[in-house]
């Protein structure tokens, strides 16, 4: 089962790349929010609560629905915490009956041999787990130790394709433990890949030599699937801005629990329409509209989506885009003029 599952993601992983590099008129990639409650409270994060009722189903449908409208190859189910809805199986589902690609991000800790095996049948593809250190402390409980036992039930159960995520820089107190995790992923027969994160104020410092040496340690035991395509972390992991074209709002949507588009996951509130309203014109207006935070910026999957159109259709900022629609707008004038 798990050798065909395997050949079919990777022709349904083709498909989607080549109909990307084709054409632009469709998402890439949307993240969706179903739950943004969490039974974690990690230290750095800023995209959870302890209060907040799951979305209805119905609800969901519809927004899937749209997404689907909106051509879109992948559907990455985000939180808080997911895994914590209670119709998590049937969103699945009705992102499989669309033919769209379907991934999870979870925190890991819901994970059993019983609740593994629903998920094969509803038909998850990729899931993702962030492990951010060995042993448990106050920032962050997503700890090897506590997961290892999750992890092992993921090996022996799991029909779709795993990738445990690490993290390095930000005053991460063992930066060593990014190289113990990802050993264990890959014993473990997963990807794993390895993000930089920004200090505590937010500023891009550059790792130390020894967070360097266990950074590139960790990237090359990563050196396969979407690991290969994580650049722009070099630069980062120097401490030097990277230029790139973010598609966000376009290509990439990140849809929060009320239904709204926003650039990503750090950047709500822009341009913060209802996905029902979304349409091909805002879809067009992000596509070339530069992004202030871009060089900066280390969240891997919007650098990744990035990569398939960074080649071509250069942006402009908020302002130059502004003039060049007063542009348009009075050469439409003159031309009904005459
Ligand atoms: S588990 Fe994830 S969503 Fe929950 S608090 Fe930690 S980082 Fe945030
Ligand atoms: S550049 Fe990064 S932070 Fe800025 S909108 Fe794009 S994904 Fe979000």
């Amino acid at each position: 089962m798990r050798q065909s599952s395997f050949l079919k993601r990777k022709f349904r992983e083709a498909a989607f790349i080549s109909r990307a590099l084709l054409s632009t008129d469709h998402v890439v990639l949307a993240h969706i929010i179903p739950m943004r409650r969490c039974n974690l409270a990690c230290g750095y994060c800023n995209e959870y609560d302890h209060t907040s009722n799951p979305v209805p189903l119905d609800v969901m449908k519809r927004r899937i629905d749209k997404l689907a409208e909106l051509g879109t190859s992948i559907v990455t189910i985000s939180g808080g915490e997911p895994m914590m809805h209670p119709q998590l199986d049937d969103i699945i589902r009705h992102v499989r009956s669309h033919g769209i690609i379907t991934g999870l991000i979870s925190n890991g800790y819901y994970f059993t041999p019983d609740r593994i095996k629903r998920l094969n049948e509803a038909g998850l593809e990729y899931l993702q787990i962030s492990i951010d250190n060995v042993e448990p402390d106050e920032v962050s409980r997503k700890s090897l130790r506590v997961l290892d036992k999750k992890l092992r039930y993921l090996a022996e159960h799991a029909a779709f394709h795993i990738n445990i995520n690490s993290v390095i820089g930000g005053g991460i107190k063992q930066p060593e433990d990014a190289l113990t995790v990802a050993k264990r992923a890959v014993e473990l027969g997963f990807s794993t890949t390895v993000g930089v994160i920004h200090d505590e104020d937010g500023t891009l410092k550059p790792l130390t030599e020894n967070e360097k040496q266990i950074f590139h340690a960790v990237k090359k035991m990563g050196n396969k699937d979407h690991a290969r395509l994580n650049w722009f972390q070099d630069s980062i992991a120097e401490g030097e801005p990277y230029e790139w074209r973010c598609r966000s709002g376009s290509r990439y949507l990140y849809i929060c629990e009320d239904g709204l588009v926003h650039w990503c996951s750090q950047q709500r509130g822009y341009p913060g329409i209802p996905l029902e309203k979304y349409s091909m014109e805002d879809f067009a207006r992000e596509y070339k509209t530069e992004k202030w935070c871009a060089p900066t910026c280390t969240i891997q999957c919007v650098h990744q989506v990035g990569i398939l159109d960074n080649w071509r259709d250069p942006q402009m900022t908020p302002v130059q885009m502004r003039k060049e629609q007063k542009q348009k707008e009075r050469l439409g004038q003159m031309v009904r003029a005459d």
